[in-house]
């Protein structure tokens, strides 16, 4: 049976566009790789939270139910995406994962552990969790000790009294730093000088500001990138690192020995190394269609530039400011499904 639409992901953004597109009357069928709802959030770290409150957090239609606290935590977000998908009676099948997608005939076949799909559609929706980056650095080979990415860092337990080096300055880097802080002697490798936003700042500001940046862009106005989306979310386990004074930088990294890091000027003992270097996206299931490996020349905004009924969401900046939050990826799915309703019709 050919589908009319497949969305590759039940994470936030598949689940975002599979909303917009019941409103055009079209029922996707959703392919997630996961047991269960919740997307990346079900490898977040235990103490995760987000940085912007329920309202600021919520999916269009629904918004998350009050949460115990201002910021919602990881449970809160995954519950909630659990009542989202409850709610629209998505058509959701789980756990499928899609291994590679080709076109003929102008349909996609799309080839899972569970066998072939075909569409007339295809939305590719799956995150970029599942290409976490580490950088190379000399030596890297030879250090002995343990290595962790932050999308596999649960908690501090692992770390207690050892000398841990944690390298990347987002808002992973700081949170992650701020909790193992507690337990271990901790040093902070990050490749650009620290930057954190006011303390009354959080999401909404962020938010807010890639809004009017969309709007801008809208009009055809050009927009002055801002640095604020890259400045340290100043949520309350940073805040109290802070009063720690551990938020403090070393030196750039120089090399790697069996258990050490040099920079320039010291040699220190590291017996772990936690990688919050962030995430780059992994298109591998999509390796069949061939399409360019520079992501910036891949898409205008989501509408894949090289196949008419291919569009790929919630990927970050290359497919729309903010495109990978909970709230920034909403009017960029709402766009989608307006394109593939069209499509549909035949009218682009
Ligand atoms: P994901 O949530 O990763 O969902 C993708 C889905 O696709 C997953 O269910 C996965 O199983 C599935 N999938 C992947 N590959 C395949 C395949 N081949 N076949 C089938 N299924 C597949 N955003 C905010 O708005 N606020 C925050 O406070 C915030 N904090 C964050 C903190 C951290 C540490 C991180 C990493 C991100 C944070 N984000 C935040 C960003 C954002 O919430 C996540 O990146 C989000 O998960 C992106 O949603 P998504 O739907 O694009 O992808």
């Amino acid at each position: 049976m050919t589908e009319q639409v497949i969305i590759i992901g039940a994470g936030q953004a598949g689940l975002s566009t599979a909303y917009y597109l019941q409103r055009q009357g079209i029922t996707p069928l959703i392919l997630d790789a996961n047991q269960s709802y919740g997307g990346a959030w079900l490898n977040a770290w235990d103490s995760l939270k987000l940085f912007s409150p329920r309202q600021y957090s919520s999916l269009s239609g629904y918004t998350m139910p009050s949460t115990s606290e201002e910021y919602p935590t990881k449970t809160d977000v995954i519950n909630y995406f659990g009542q989202y998908e409850q709610r629209y009676n998505f058509n959701i099948k789980r756990p499928v994962t899609v291994l590679n997608v080709e076109q003929h005939d102008n349909l996609f076949i799309v080839k899972t552990n569970m066998g072939e799909f075909t569409t007339k559609v295809l939305i590719s929706a799956t995150g970029n969790f599942s290409g976490p980056f580490i950088p190379n650095f000399e030596g890297i080979n030879d250090f002995k000790g343990m290595q962790v990415h932050s999308s596999e860092y649960a908690n501090n337990s692992a770390f207690a009294s050892l000398n841990v080096a944690v390298v990347g300055s987002g808002n992973s880097g700081s949170q992650i730093l701020a909790e193992v802080s507690k337990v271990a002697n901790t040093h902070w490798f990050t490749n650009r000088p620290l930057e954190f936003l006011d303390d009354e700042l959080d999401g909404r500001y962020l938010f807010e500001l890639s809004t009017k940046q969309y709007q801008a862009s809208l009009q055809g106005k050009t927009v002055e990138p801002s640095d604020d989306f890259s400045k340290i979310v100043m949520v309350d386990a940073v805040k109290e690192a802070r009063e720690r004074d551990v938020l403090t930088r070393e030196e750039n990294i120089v090399s790697f020995g069996k258990n050490t890091i040099k920079t320039a000027n010291k040699t220190i003992p590291i017996d772990a190394v936690i990688w919050c270097t962030g995430f780059k996206a992994n298109l591998a299931h999509l390796a069949g269609l061939n399409l360019s490996t520079d992501l910036s020349a891949l898409t205008k905004q989501t509408h894949s530039v090289d196949y008419a009924s291919l569009w790929l969401v919630g990927y970050g900046e290359w497919t729309g400011f903010a495109s990978a939050t909970i709230l920034g990826v909403q009017k960029y799915a709402k766009q989608t499904a307006t394109q593939v309703h069209q499509y549909l019709q035949g009218a682009i």
